[in-house]
């Protein structure tokens, strides 16, 4: 896939994930469970993380450089899987109201 390519896809499905929160916030009317919200606290960090970590290595080495800003934002993906609740405790969680 060239990067055009790879970059409107990265978009989209940003896009995609935005929309879907917003669609999940109208529909719940502030009735989102716990294992809802860490549901989607997973999902989105960990797509965003994915999306982001795949979008620095298509610039190689200046990627990891400050100056560039995929940098920041690599960054910043990285501690939104810590913050508010690690992943390991929305899996936790989860796993908790499936049974296990
Ligand atoms: C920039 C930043 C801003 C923050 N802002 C706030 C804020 O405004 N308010 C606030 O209250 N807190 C804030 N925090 C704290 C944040 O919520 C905690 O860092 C986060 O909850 C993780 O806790 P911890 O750092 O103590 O890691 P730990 O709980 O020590 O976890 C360390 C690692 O062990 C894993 N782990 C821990 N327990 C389990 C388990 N039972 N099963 C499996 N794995 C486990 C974790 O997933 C993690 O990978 C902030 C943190 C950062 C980095």
């Amino acid at each position: 896939m060239g990067m055009d390519a790879y970059a409107e896809r990265a978009r989209r499905e940003l896009r995609a994930t935005g929309e879907t929160a917003r669609k999940r916030q109208v529909e719940t009317r502030g009735e989102l469970t716990a294992q809802e919200a860490a549901g989607a606290k997973m999902w989105a960090t960990e797509t965003q993380w994915e999306i982001i970590d795949r979008c620095l290595q298509l610039h190689g080495g200046y990627g990891y450089i400050n100056e560039f800003e995929i940098a920041r934002l690599w960054r910043d993906a990285r501690v939104q899987r810590l913050y508010g609740g690690t992943t390991e405790i929305m899996r936790d969680l989860i796993g908790r109201s499936l049974g296990f």
